[in-house]
C-alpha cells in the first residue's frame, strides 16, 4: 500500500489545502492519505483555535477527498510533535507499506533544518508542490540538494496552486471581509457558527442587541433579520450578510436624537445640515459606524445596507433593497395594509421598494418634516429607471 501524509496546522484548513491534497493523492497514486493536524504546545494553547476545532474543521474540509482520513495522533500527544516521531509511529503501524510526505514550498525550502532529517528520509519519500506557482526552479534546486546531501527521495510535481494561506483566511475573517471563496462551505459555516477568528457570530450579535435595545426593538431586529434571510434566498443575495445587516441595522437606536448627534461629534461621524434637519435618520449613520468600528465588520455590502436602511439612496444594491423592504414588512409590523406590502415583496422586490418609498415620503409630508435628500434622490432615480 502507498500511504500519504499531509500534515499542517490547518488553522483553518482552506481551499489551497484541499486542492493540494487532491492532487497529492492522485499524482502519487496513494491508497490512503492521513491528514494530520499538529498538536498545540501547552504554552501556545491560550488564545489559539482549539485542537478540537481544528480537527473538526479538517474533517469537514478533507472528508470528501478519496482515500483521505483525518488522524488525531499529533493532537492527542498534546504539545510539539516532530514529524520524525509521527513517521516512526506510522511505520510501526504499517511496517510493510511505503510512506510519502506532502510538502508545500515553504516546507520543502526549510526541510534541511528539520529535526533528524536523515532519519525522515529513511522513513519516507517526499513529494513537493508549489504554493505560488512561480517557485519551480527554487524547489528543483532544493530537491537536488536534499537528494545529494541527505540521500532523500524527493520529487517535485507540476501543480497549479491556489495561492491561499490560513493567515490570509484569518485576516479576511478578522477584517469582516467575505471569506467564503477561501475555504470549503462546511468550514465557513463552522467558523461562523462558532465565531472563530473574530468572526461575528450571529448568537453574539443577538446577545449584544438584547443588551442594548428595549425588548420590542430587539424583536423588531430579529424580525428584520428573518425577513431579510427569506428575501435573500428568494432574490439570490448572500443570506449571512442579510442576516447580519438585518440584525444590526438598528443597533444604536437606543440613543435619543440628541445622543445620536453627540455620538457623531465624539466619533467624527460627519453630519450635514440635511441630517440635522431629519434627525430621525441619523441612527443609520451611527449604526454603520458602530458596526464598523466596534464590531469590526468591514464588509461594504453589510455596511451600506445598514447605512441606507432609513433614507435609501439612488442606485441601491440588492442587499440595500432587501434590508430597506424587510424593515417595513417584518412579522412584528402591524399597520393596516402591511399584508399588501408583504405580498408585493413576495412578487417583485423593486415594486415593493418603490411602493414603500412612496408611502414613507407621503407619511413624512403628513408629519410636516423634512425629507432627506438621499430619499428624494432615490425616488428620482427609480422614476428615471422605470421610464
Ligand atoms: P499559515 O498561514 O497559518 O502558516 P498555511 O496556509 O501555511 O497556514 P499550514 O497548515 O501551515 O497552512 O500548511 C499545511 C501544509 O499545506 C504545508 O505543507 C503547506 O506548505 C501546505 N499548503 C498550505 N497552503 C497551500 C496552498 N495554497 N497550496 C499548496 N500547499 C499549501
Ligand atoms: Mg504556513
Amino acid at each position: 500500500m502507498k500511504i500519504g501524509v499531509f500534515g499542517g496546522t490547518f488553522d483553518p484548513p482552506h481551499n489551497g489545502h484541499v486542492a493540494a491534497l487532491e492532487v497529492f493523492a492522485e499524482k502519487c497514486g496513494l491508497d490512503r492519505v492521513f491528514v494530520i493536524p499538529t498538536g498545540t504546545p501547552p504554552h501556545k494553547a491560550a488564545g489559539n483555535t482549539s485542537d478540537t476545532d481544528r480537527l473538526e474543521m479538517a474533517r469537514l474540509a478533507f472528508g470528501h477527498v478519496k482515500n483521505a482520513e483525518v488522524c488525531d495522533y499529533e493532537v492527542k500527544k498534546c504539545g510539539k510533535s516532530y514529524s520524525v516521531e509521527t513517521l516512526e509511529w506510522l511505520k510501526t503501524q504499517y511496517p510493510n507499506d511505503s510512506i510519502t510526505l506532502y510538502t508545500g514550498s515553504d516546507m520543502l525550502l526549510s526541510f534541511h533544518k528539520w529535526y533528524k532529517v536523515e532519519r525522515i528520509f529513511q522513513l519516507c519519500s517526499v513529494a513537493a508542490f508549489s504554493r505560488t506557482g512561480d517557485d519551480r526552479a527554487a524547489l528543483d534546486e532544493q530537491a537536488k540538494m536534499l537528494r545529494e546531501k541527505f540521500g532523500g527521495n524527493v520529487s517535485v510535481y507540476d501543480f497549479e496552486p491556489l495561492a491561499i494561506s490560513s493567515t490570509s483566511v484569518r485576516n479576511s475573517i478578522n477584517g469582516g471581509l467575505d471569506f467564503s471563496a477561501l475555504v470549503p462551505e462546511s468550514v465557513a459555516e463552522y467558523i461562523r457558527f462558532n465565531g472563530l477568528y473574530g468572526c461575528i457570530n450571529i448568537e453574539n450579535a443577538k446577545e449584544l442587541l438584547r443588551s442594548r435595545l428595549p425588548a420590542k426593538r430587539f424583536e423588531h431586529c430579529l424580525g428584520v433579520a428573518k425577513t431579510a434571510v427569506y428575501l435573500a434566498e428568494k432574490y439570490g443575495a448572500d443570506k449571512r450578510k442579510a442576516e447580519i445587516a438585518g440584525l444590526l441595522h438598528d443597533v444604536t437606536k437606543n440613543l435619543s436624537n440628541s445622543e445620536q448627534i453627540d455620538f457623531c461629534t465624539e466619533n467624527d461621524v460627519p453630519l450635514d445640515e440635511n441630517d440635522l434637519a431629519s434627525p430621525q435618520v441619523i441612527h443609520a449613520k451611527t449604526a454603520e459606524f458602530f458596526v464598523r468600528d466596534t464590531l469590526k465588520i468591514t464588509d461594504d455590502e453589510i455596511l451600506s445596507a445598514i447605512r441606507y436602511h432609513t433614507t435609501g439612496h439612488a442606485g441601491m444594491s440588492l442587499l440595500d433593497k432587501i434590508i430597506y423592504v424587510s424593515d417595513f414588512i417584518e412579522p412584528n409590523r402591524d399597520y393596516s395594509d402591511v399584508d399588501h406590502y408583504r405580498a408585493l415583496a413576495d412578487n417583485d422586490l423593486d415594486n415593493a421598494l418603490f411602493e414603500g418609498l412612496k408611502w414613507i415620503i407621503c407619511n413624512t409630508i403628513t408629519k410636516n418634516i423634512a425629507i432627506h435628500p438621499d430619499t428624494i434622490e432615490m425616488y428620482n432615480y427609480i422614476i428615471n429607471e422605470r421610464t
